[in-house]
């Protein structure tokens, strides 16, 4: 068994300069703490729907709370949690994710919102941001420290922008993998897996004939990839998530063709508890990714639904995965395809018991050790 799955959901990340992190599950003895979490404007909390990022930080507020933090969350609205709730925008906004005006008009209001906090004499101990690219490139500009999520990959596109901002406050990323891709090591603070809660999710002991797919319908997520590997193996295949725009046309060429209702069935975006039955009684998750996957909620839930997952071996699928007790990594389409007889033989409770790594009390101590450690370089600076 490696460090991982010794219960320390904070992965035993070295910095260059520092020594592994201590065990995290004893609870602390240290002050309670007045966190403000950041949440994205474009989908509530938790989503209806699709929306990683607001799943992670639903279950977040709630473990920081059982922890006996004072924690207030900025977010769109429609958002429910056991944290003190601030709606700052008049609505969400699904259809324009990462569009400025929207980032911007939000993180400005939570910004004002937290220095008002501080000049009424309750300042926040630490912001924790889990939205886009602003509050991390404006951190500098407050005078409460700031830890920041990394939820996406380090790509052509974002590692410039990360080799510039990764500076300005205390970066967190979500995997090992990840974090390996930084654009360079010393900007990674500290590295904590996303939570799930299995007690929410039910355990699939009969399952279906079906194998599935869910996500974002984009080439990296390969559902095209999926579809063949279903054909090979002759199995019915559920695919189910969202058309983002700018990929309207990948579905429609890839994925639309294919769609036939009864061996390639399309269900369109999935939540709450029908989504969890359609993970729970799968006969395999198929996550046939072509990209470094920074997390990948969807291979932990099927886990908490004691589903097997065959994953190519790509971004943090190598942690996620405990190959031959979760699932299988296998290195393309006819891997796939030849595992699909072995997926029925896993057990589906040694499944989800590979889920338990990712509780979110023990993912919300890996967090509260980043912000006490960043409000203590912050005092020292
Ligand atoms: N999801 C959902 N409904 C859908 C499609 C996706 O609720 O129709 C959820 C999925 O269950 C997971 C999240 O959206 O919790 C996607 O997160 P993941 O890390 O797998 O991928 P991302 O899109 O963040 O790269």
């Amino acid at each position: 068994m490696d460090d991982d799955r010794r219960g320390d959901n904070r992965v035993q990340y070295t910095r260059p300069s520092s020594a592994p992190g201590r065990s995290l599950v004893e609870p602390s003895s240290e002050p309670r703490l007045r966190i403000a979490i950041l949440a994205p404007p474009w989908i509530p909390v938790p989503p209806p729907g699709y929306g990683g990022i607001e799943f992670v930080v639903a279950l977040l507020c709630d473990a920081l709370v059982d922890l006996n933090h004072d924690v207030e969350l900025f977010c769109a609205p429609g958002s429910r949690s056991r944290a003190t709730v601030h709606p700052l925008l008049d609505e969400p906004h699904p259809e324009s994710i990462e569009r400025a005006l929207f980032e911007a008009d939000h993180v400005s209001r939570a910004f004002h919102a937290i220095e008002t906090a501080a000049r009424n004499g309750s300042p926040f101990d630490v912001v924790h941001d889990h939205c886009g690219y602003t509050p991390l490139a404006m951190a500098d500009r407050i005078d409460i420290p700031l830890v920041h999520t990394v939820h996406g990959p380090f790509d052509h596109e974002t590692k410039p922008y990360y080799a510039v901002h990764g500076h300005n406050a205390s970066v967190v990323c979500i995997s090992r993998a990840q974090a390996a891709m930084a654009p360079t090591p010393e900007i990674v603070d500290d590295v904590v897996y996303n939570p799930i809660d299995i007690d929410d999710w039910p355990v699939g002991w009969a399952k279906d004939d079906y194998l599935l797919w869910v996500g974002r319908f984009v080439a990296e997520k390969g559902p095209q990839r999926a579809i063949r590997v279903a054909k090979a193996v002759g199995r019915r295949l559920i695919l189910a998530g969202v058309v983002q725009p700018r990929h309207e046309r990948f579905f429609a060429e890839e994925i639309q063709p294919h769609i036939d209702g009864e061996q390639i069935v399309y269900v369109g975006e999935v939540g709450g508890v029908r989504k969890q039955r359609l993970f729970a009684d799968a006969y395999a998750f198929l996550m046939p990714i072509r990209w470094p996957e920074p997390f990948g909620m969807v291979m932990v839930e099927a886990m908490a639904g004691g589903t097997p997952v065959l994953a190519f071996p790509e971004g943090a699928a190598v942690e996620v995965v405990e190959d031959g007790v979760s699932g299988f990594l296998v290195a393309d389409e006819d891997e796939m395809a030849a595992r699909v007889p072995d997926a029925g033989r896993l057990d589906p409770l040694q499944i989800r018991r590979s889920a338990e790594r990712f509780a979110p009390d023990r993912i919300a101590a890996g967090y509260e050790q980043a912000y006490r450690a960043a409000a203590l370089r912050s005092a020292r600076a």
